[in-house]
């Protein structure tokens, strides 16, 4: 028995923006700005790989709300999990020797999926968001060194432009000098090395010969910090945030094997890239590496309730076992049952989907494919994907990775604007345009991202000619 679909409900827009606007912080948002316009954009429903705004405009959703609904939305038996866990049992804890049985089941998958790449990745911590799972794994990591009797290995390396979060040791993983210049972030303990951009950092220079050399920045900090100090390396399979930043093929092999001769532990942030995202349950596994300990979130409930968890390798829980005492780290919602409850049935739907493969073998080379059709662009200096996650980089003139002068940093802002007018949600960084549609998207759904897109750069060669 299938509920009925919602019934549509009419909202007042004028009354939305008003309160919006006297009562509401939206995150990461521009407040000045936002009351500039009016108000947030309201978005009222969704379906499918749409989303609707209060004012009745559909958009096709190619940012799968904030690269989270991997599914795509109006899933009832999400709906329908969630209300039946609801009333046997909304929430329950997991602190002081408890468990209920979704978490439990959900670690099991979890195991399960990690086990393709590594099978040492046996065991799953759970909290609600990204951020918290990178927090635990900065705690956790620390703790694990201080048990191991190498209390003196404290230090994280990251990258530069990595998003890791916006808590305090989120963010400060993270390698956004904006974000850390508010708050006084980093704190202390975090070093940030060269990102593998080849677009933006190492244009005209051979692919191999830049995947050594930003690897070997990892190296080069280890022996500067020393690398007893070291405790981890922490990085994105692909840089979402960042601008869609995806490495050479041999750039994690290479990080893989500097962590190995140094006995530095290996963490991938599988936030965006883990379940299916790159045509793999994990994104690492695209790239054939073996983490120690994976971050995840989004699509691990394609965003339907907040859930992450950090995978933990073996060896670390064996140092816990044999050593004993609390772990005094977790959250009121560590393993709640209903977000977990909703996460497992998620999965079963990419399972019976096939989403992963079709992702990995369909739907990922369209994608690609079609974004070749923009190569030939003027403003197009490169337009790259995998599976289904991708960034047009802007120029100004082509065959260059030159920007718009006095402009640079706000042609994807303007180019998405654009796309939005012209029916598509897609985001722009700095001088690109990004894309993260849900995993159910059509062949010819994807034509429409690219057509989109091309008829919005078309739009705004003009404009930003002129600027
Ligand atoms: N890590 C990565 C790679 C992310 O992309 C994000 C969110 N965009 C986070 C961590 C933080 O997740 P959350 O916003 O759920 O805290």
């Amino acid at each position: 028995n299938a509920p009925a679909k919602p019934p549509v409900r009419n909202y007042d827009m004028n009354e939305l923006k008003k309160l919006d606007m006297a009562h509401h912080l939206p995150a990461q948002s521009d407040y000045k700005l936002q009351h500039e316009l009016g108000g947030s954009r309201i978005i009222t429903r969704a379906d499918g790989v749409f989303i609707t705004d209060a004012e009745g405009k559909s958009l096709l959703d190619g940012m799968a709300g904030l690269w989270c609904v991997n599914v795509g939305y109006g899933r009832e038996e999400l709906a329908r999990v969630a209300y039946e866990q609801m009333l046997e049992l909304p929430y329950y804890n997991t602190f002081f020797k408890t468990a209920t049985p979704p978490p439990v089941k959900l670690a099991a998958k979890i195991a399960e999926k990690m086990a393709l790449s590594n099978p040492d990745l046996t065991h799953v911590f759970f909290n609600s968001s990204g951020s918290e799972a990178n927090d635990t794994i900065f705690r956790l990591v620390r703790y694990y060194w201080e048990l191991k009797g190498e209390p003196e290995r404290t230090v994280f390396i990251s990258r530069k432009n990595a998003y890791h979060g916006s808590t305090v040791a989120g963010a400060s993983l993270g390698g956004m000098t904006f974000m850390h210049a508010q708050g006084g972030l980093p704190i202390p303990g975090i070093e940030h090395v060269e990102q593998p951009y080849h677009f933006g950092e190492g244009f005209g220079e051979d692919e191999e010969a830049f995947a050594t050399r930003v690897a070997n920045s990892i190296e080069e900090r280890i022996l500067a910090v020393g690398p007893e100090k070291v405790a981890a390396f922490i990085g994105e399979p692909v840089q979402g945030a960042g601008g869609v930043i995806i490495p050479p093929a041999s750039y994690w092999p290479k990080v893989e094997a500097i962590c190995r001769k140094y006995g530095i532990l290996l963490i991938c942030d599988e936030v965006i890239c883990g379940f299916g995202r790159l045509g793999h349950w994990f994104g690492h596994q695209h790239y054939g590496i073996k983490p120690d300990l994976i971050a995840m979130a989004k699509g691990m409930s394609s965003g339907y309730l907040p859930i992450s968890a950090v995978g933990v390798s073996k060896k670390i829980v064996d140092v816990l076992l044999e050593k004993g005492g609390d772990f005094v780290h977790g959250y009121t919602y560590s393993g709640h049952p209903t977000c977990a409850a909703v996460s497992l049935a998620n999965i079963g739907i990419m399972e019976n989907e096939g989403l992963i493969e079709r992702t990995r073998d369909v739907t990922g080379p369209y994608l690609a494919k079609a974004l070749k059709r923009l190569d030939s662009h003027p403003l197009v200096g490169e337009a790259r994907s995998l599976g289904l996650i991708g960034a047009v980089e802007i120029v100004s003139e082509k065959g260059t990775n030159k920007r718009f002068k006095g402009a640079e940093g706000t042609a994807g802002p303007i180019v998405r604007d654009l796309c939005i007018k012209n029916g598509l949600m897609v985001r722009g960084i700095r001088d690109s345009i990004v894309m993260c549609p849900p995993l159910i998207i059509t062949e010819a759904e994807i034509d429409q991202i690219v057509d989109t897109i091309e008829k919005s750069l078309n739009e705004a060669e003009p404009v930003l000619r002129a600027l």
